[in-house]
């Protein structure tokens, strides 16, 4: 009898829950504040449902083809979140549906992608965005990036990439703002906000996901995935401002990287994911590892398995396991063994149900669907893709004005592997883009160039290899006309994820084919597409003018061909380094001084870079006036207001960003060169001045941050740095 009425009692015990929350539901009632909804739902979870949340399923490996379509039915309805590959909304409702309908708690799945620069409409890589200065584009791309996506079936983006980078070699120099912390801040809120709009539960908004926290670009020598030594004192100066903005502005997750900081992996800091995201910055939001970087703890020798790689990550504070099940595998058992609380489980699903229900995924678990023809593509989104195309690319060298290509010239030369391409042009992570729908350089020149200018076409070799078989049709077509414009460049595999390189100089062909070129001794133009900054010593000499276009995705050709028509006037400026050599890596703007700063430069070399951070020419001239500031001396409490008057003295339109950096001289801490701490772009009509302003506020820019990242701000002399232009004044307490 006693036995029974336990019986009873047990199976009651086990039913109540669900009972309870059928009849109370607390957690699906829309208008009760989220935490209670949260501590409904997370008091109505078993633990195999908690662990469920923490896993990111996916099909295999990227790019199988079997992620889509059938294959889909293996979804369990409990899994926390899909790595989606599909493109078709439908599939994603069905999934979800599962999970809404033959889950016992009916807890939607949240569908992530890396829609990078773009999801079917492909926008410049990020290393180009930032040349464009152009925060409302970038903003703007991402946003319609969010719409592409969400009508897809996404919920989440891993993206930005807020990686400061400074070794061109590293191919993922090509997914992050480049070289300067403060760009790198600046844009990080940009797309942030342009993924998650003002309300994350609005449609066509998705999650962004800040990554790689923390430090990736710092992998020895820029090989991938490799070891990274950093101080702290570089951690909190370089690396962690663009993370700390972009959790300001409210990303809702963040990627743990893949790279070992100093001995303990960015998987399993906890001084990195724990204290300082989430207990100093309060981000609220949960943590991915990147693909495989639990597992990859064994690999880096911090765990003796993938069960203390398991406990090792989890405890740090990553919430949720991408691809490896190790999170399913593992926790049960360090939970029984206590190696694990059920606090911790509950507040690393607590972060990941936060997010689920900011996304309003609770109350419209589904996405609209619509045909394509109104999801991708749309005008206005091509419109968008060629501006910020055009808006990226850097006229790095223009002798003579050979640029814009002057009416004069009858007939050009369109010679290289880039013209014809689709693919490459795209940069590594495409995305969904489609090569049919990226229109070409030579599409793009055909119609620019209409009934106006005569192209000679021949390609004259491929990327690489040493087949110079086409050279001497390239010479024929250069020398029956006026001018010769040459498209080289990188695949898309060269740079991106794994796409390391131990030189950065294009292969010998291309630059062999430059050198037959200049034969037929007419003006050479040369157009670049890269994932990273090239080594151009040799080239930059052969050329009379040199256009980077780095990888500028589906409207390339509208992009490319209208700057050498001038239709666009180029207005990027570089947001990275041109070294002279792969060896002079690493160079850039920002560096600390030298104790002998004349000497200890390569002797084989000029101790410059080729083309530094912040170059970029116009076809127009920007005269600027003396640099203004309202005071020689402020105090700490007081705001400092510099001003330059710029007034566009040539005879085009154009776009110009000034870069204002400052300089501390001297500091307990020592301070890099210059600093940039705010930029401006605005149009400037032909013949028109306009007023630049740069309000200087002393806690935010003259201040700096030690070890720990506690701020100081000491008095003394400081300078204000403007193009050519440096003006003193003082801090005083
Ligand atoms: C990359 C991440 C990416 C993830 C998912 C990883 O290999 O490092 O940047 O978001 O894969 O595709």
């Amino acid at each position: 009898m006693k036995k029974i009425f336990v019986t009873i009692s047990l199976c009651i015990i086990a039913v109540l829950p669900l009972a309870a929350q059928k009849k109370k539901a607390l957690y699906k009632d829309k208008n009760a504040p989220i935490e209670a909804r949260i501590d409904n739902l997370i008091g109505l979870m078993t633990l195999d449902e908690k662990i469920m949340q923490m896993n990111q399923w996916t099909y295999g490996k990227n790019a199988n083809p079997n992620n889509i379509g059938e294959k889909m039915k293996e979804v369990s309805p409990t899994i926390g979140s899909l790595l989606y590959r599909s493109t078709n909304p439908e599939y994603r409702n069905q999934i979800q549906k599962k999970a809404m309908a033959e889950s016992r708690l009916g807890i939607p799945i949240i569908f992530g992608f890396d829609a990078i620069h773009g999801y079917r409409t492909i926008f410049p890589i990020p290393l180009a965005q930032a040349c464009s200065w152009n925060t409302d584009l970038v903003k703007q791309s991402c946003a319609i990036t969010a719409k592409e996506s969400w009508l897809s079936g996404l919920d989440w983006t891993f993206s930005p990439m807020l990686d400061v980078a400074r070794d061109a070699r590293w191919g993922r120099v090509s997914e992050g703002y480049g070289e300067d912390t403060y760009a790198n801040s600046a844009f990080a809120v940009a797309a942030v906000k342009g993924y998650q709009g003002t309300n994350l539960s609005d449609k066509y908004t998705i999650a962004a996901c800040l990554k790689h926290y923390i430090g990736y670009s710092l992998s020895e020598g820029g090989r991938d995935y490799r070891y990274s030594d950093i101080s702290h004192q570089t951690l909190w100066e370089t690396f962690m401002p663009p993370f700390e903005a972009g959790i300001k502005a409210g990303a809702a997750t963040v990627m743990s990287g893949f790279n070992d900081i100093s001995g303990v992996p960015a998987s399993a800091n906890y001084y990195t994911l724990t204290e300082v995201l989430k207990k100093k910055w309060g981000h609220d939001g949960f943590v991915v590892s990147d693909w495989g970087s639990v597992r990859n703890l064994v690999e880096q020798s911090v765990a003796k398995d993938l069960k203390e790689a398991t406990q090792k990550a989890f405890m740090a504070g990553v919430e949720m396991d991408m691809v490896d099940n190790t999170y399913i595998d593992y926790l049960p058992a360090l939970v029984a063994e206590g190696k694990v609380p059920m606090a911790s489980v509950d507040e690393a699903v607590r972060r990941i149900l936060r997010v689920k229900m900011k996304l309003g995924l609770f109350e419209n678990p589904y996405v609209d669907v619509v045909p394509e023809k109104k999801r991708y593509l749309l005008p206005e989104y091509l419109k968008a893709a060629e501006e910020l195309a055009a808006e990226s690319m850097v006229l790095l060298k223009n002798d003579n004005k050979t640029l814009p290509i002057s009416s004069k010239y009858k007939s050009l030369a369109i010679i290289g592997p880039m013209v014809k391409d689709s693919i490459h042009i795209m940069g590594f992570w495409e995305g969904m883009g489609r090569p049919e729908d990226v229109e070409t350089i030579y599409k793009g020149l055909q119609k620019e160039f209409k009934n106006k200018t005569t192209l000679n076409y021949a390609k004259g070799c491929d990327f690489d290899g040493d087949d110079k078989s086409g050279f001497a049709e390239a010479l024929k077509a250069a020398n029956k006309s006026d001018a010769v414009v040459i498209f080289l460049g990188e695949q898309r595999n060269w740079s991106g994820e794994n796409g390391s390189r131990s030189t950065i100089a294009l292969p010998k062909i291309q630059e062999d084919l430059v050198a037959e070129l200049q034969k037929a001794g007419k003006p050479i133009i040369l157009m670049l597409s890269s994932g990273r900054p090239l080594e151009l010593i040799r080239l930059n000499t052969m050329a009379n003018a040199i256009v980077e276009i780095w990888q500028p995705g589906t409207a390339a050709g509208s992009a490319v061909a209208g700057i050498l028509s001038g239709r666009w006037n180029p207005s990027g400026k570089l947001s990275i380094t041109f070294p002279q050599t792969t060896g002079q890596i690493p160079i850039y703007y920002n560096m600390r001084e030298s104790a002998r700063p004349k000497l200890g430069h390569y002797q084989d070399i000029p101790r410059d870079a080729l083309y530094w951070f912040g170059h970029g020419l116009s076809y127009t001239n920007f005269d600027y006036s003396p640099v203004k500031l309202s005071a020689k001396q402020i105090k700490k409490t007081d705001k400092l207001i510099a001003e330059v008057e710029v007034t566009n003295t040539g005879d085009k339109d154009g776009k110009e960003t000034l870069l204002w950096f400052i300089k501390d001289p001297f500091a307990t801490i020592s301070r890099p060169m210059k600093e940039l701490k705010h930029f401006e772009k605005k149009l400037i009509r032909s013949g028109e001045k306009v007023l630049y302003r740069f309000e200087i506020d002393p806690v935010r820019d003259l201040s700096y941050v030690d070890s720990v990242g506690k701020k100081h701000l000491e008095s003394g002399e400081f300078f204000v740095i403007v193009n050519d232009q440096k003006v003193q004044f003082e801090l005083i307490d």
